[in-house]
């Protein structure tokens, strides 16, 4: 591993080490263009790499550009790893918890965040085969390291140890995806601070550590944090945390972590950075009380924000503002010849979203569109979502205020998980299921799972909705018994039982009566 990426993955252990022997392997040598692509990528993350490898698969030429490590956020310094010490730190939640199932564990039991981390990095490692640029190598792709930009409208430049090249093409797919963004908080560039990019380097744990931004990754990363020992004091600008969630089930997991040892000081005003003697000092002022909050170290978990700098965009004509670069349905950019997918145009920053749209790119720039027939939208997807704090809060579709502010009318209801029986005998109690049905119909407009596993069970509202079918399919399901799952039975027929009315009742009643003659 040469100088340059010990640096951008440590440790330099042998789990890295075989990360990046997958993803950026050394004495890399960039393939010799021999004529035009069909298409060109640019950003290896899953986007990227979801673009080439179909377009190689159905025979398209095909070059992926990377700079940095194949895989993107998402293997390196997102999803993955996150996912990873999430597990781990429930493990050790789960630990705590044991007395409750009648298991006695003596005192003095222990755990070791090194091996927390390194547990990480090894699962990461061997994920990262699946990324790796030999493997998109021998699916037919073209794979380049090295920094890509437009040289001209239909051109783009390599250059790295890998090689210099020029490339060009007939179609081109812009995925290179974001970054945390950096507030501009007084003190904290001078102070240092950590983000996605560096936290999952750590191997000694921060015994305070601040985190500014209650949005998904900053709380996922404060409650993994927390359970593992960190004093966190989570600092949000906006009032409770996950600001964009459902109310309710935000709250659920706010006072998760606030068990968990989380101290959150939300709708903070005026927050500013210093340091003195090694430790950094953060000053908020929160609901009209001022704090100073002594850490090791800051997490910033504060918005993403477009890598859309050094790609030549102004040369190849395509525009961008500082959500990132300006798409159509068809994910097309200003130059008709350029697609975007993933984070870089997407207010949807998930994998799977990043996913989904490069199958978009794929149907849209590799084949004719006769009079403008064929194409695919990206307006039509339904996407779900899941933040992976304890409990998990899943979604889908609409939230109550914006069918309304569509002018939907919808009927929402809820269930809680502590009438599940499943949930109670697994002691996951906290939650529910809730669902926007529109009025007069049977359509699910949307659907909020807040539990242990909510993410795995949104998707059974994902297909309904995706395959324009609604409660009363859900409700003709039938779900195993005890499951957790049970709980999205259990809300529709709150719905059949609120359309179940009075007028219909006395109708049986008479109807039953005339049978008994
Ligand atoms: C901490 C964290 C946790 C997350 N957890 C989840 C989760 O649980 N589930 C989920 O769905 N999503 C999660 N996400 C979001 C997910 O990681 C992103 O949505 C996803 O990685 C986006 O993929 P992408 O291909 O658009 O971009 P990226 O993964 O960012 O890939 C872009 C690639 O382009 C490369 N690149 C940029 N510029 C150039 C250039 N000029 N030349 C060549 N290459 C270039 C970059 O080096 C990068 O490898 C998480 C994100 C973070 C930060």
């Amino acid at each position: 591993m040469s100088l340059h990426d010990q640096r951008l993955v440590l440790p330099d252990d042998e789990h890295n080490r075989q990360l990046v022997a997958n993803v950026h392997p050394a004495n890399w040598v960039n393939p010799e263009p021999t004529g035009r692509y069909n298409i060109v990528v640019i950003g290896a993350g899953t986007a990227g790499l979801i673009t080439a490898v179909i377009a190689a698969s159905l025979g398209a030429k095909v070059a992926l550009i990377e700079k940095h490590l194949m895989g993107g956020d998402c293997l390196n310094v997102g999803c993955v790893p996150s996912k990873g010490m999430i597990r781990a730190a429930r493990a050790w939640s789960d630990l705590k918890k044991a007395g409750e199932f009648g298991l006695h564990i003596p005192p003095g039991v222990t755990y070791d965040f090194g091996a927390v981390m390194a547990r990480m990095r090894k699962l990461r490692a061997r994920i990262s085969h699946n990324d790796s640029a030999h493997r998109y190598k021998s699916l037919g792709v073209d794979v380049l390291i090295g920094q890509a930009h437009f040289a001209g409208p239909d051109t783009i430049a390599v250059k790295g140890e890998a090689g210099n090249r020029s490339l060009s093409f007939v179609k081109a797919a812009l995925c290179t995806g974001a970054r945390a963004a950096a507030p501009p908080i007084p003190g904290l560039q001078e102070a240092g601070y950590l983000t996605n990019e560096t936290v999952f380097s750590l191997t000694e744990l921060p015994p305070r550590l601040g985190v500014i931004g209650a949005g998904p990754i900053g709380c996922e990363l404060a409650q993994a944090f927390a359970r593992l020992g960190s004093q966190v004091t989570l600092i949000e600008a906006m009032h409770g945390i996950l600001p964009n969630e459902d109310r309710e089930a935000a709250h659920l997991v706010q006072q998760q972590l606030v068990r968990d040892g989380v101290t959150l000081h939300c709708c903070g005003k005026d927050l500013t950075v210093s340091q003195a003697d090694g430790e950094k000092r953060l000053t908020v002022e929160s609901h009209g009380q001022h704090y100073a909050i002594t850490v090791d170290d800051i997490l910033v978990g504060a918005g993403r924000q477009p890598n859309v700098e050094g790609l030549g965009l102004e040369a190849a004509g395509v525009q961008y503002d500082k959500t990132g670069v300006i798409v159509n349905d068809r994910l097309q950019t200003t130059n008709p010849r350029i697609f975007a997918a993933g984070d870089i145009c997407s207010r949807y920053k998930f994998t799977h979203a990043a996913d989904a749209m490069a199958q978009i790119v794929i149907q849209n720039a590799l084949f004719p569109h006769p009079l403008g027939l064929g194409y695919a939208g990206v307006d039509s997807l339904v996407m779900p979502w899941c933040t992976f704090t304890e409990p998990e809060i899943a979604h889908v579709g609409l939230y109550e205020k914006d069918a309304n502010a569509k002018g939907l009318e919808v009927e929402t209801y809820t269930f809680k998980l502590d009438e599940v029986d499943r949930a109670i005998l697994d002691g996951d109690e906290e939650g529910f299921a809730r669902v926007h049905i529109q009025k007069g119909t049977d359509k699910i407009v949307g659907a909020t799972i807040v539990a242990a596993h909510a993410g795995d069970m949104i998707n059974e509202f994902s297909v309904l909705m995706r395959a324009g079918l609604g409660a009363k399919s859900l409700a003709a399901t039938i779900h195993p018994y005890p499951t957790q799952a049970e709980v999205s039975k259990k809300v529709i027929n709150l719905w059949r039982k609120a359309h179940f009315t009075q007028r219909s009742k006395s109708l049986l009643v008479k109807l039953f009566a005339m049978l008994r003659r």
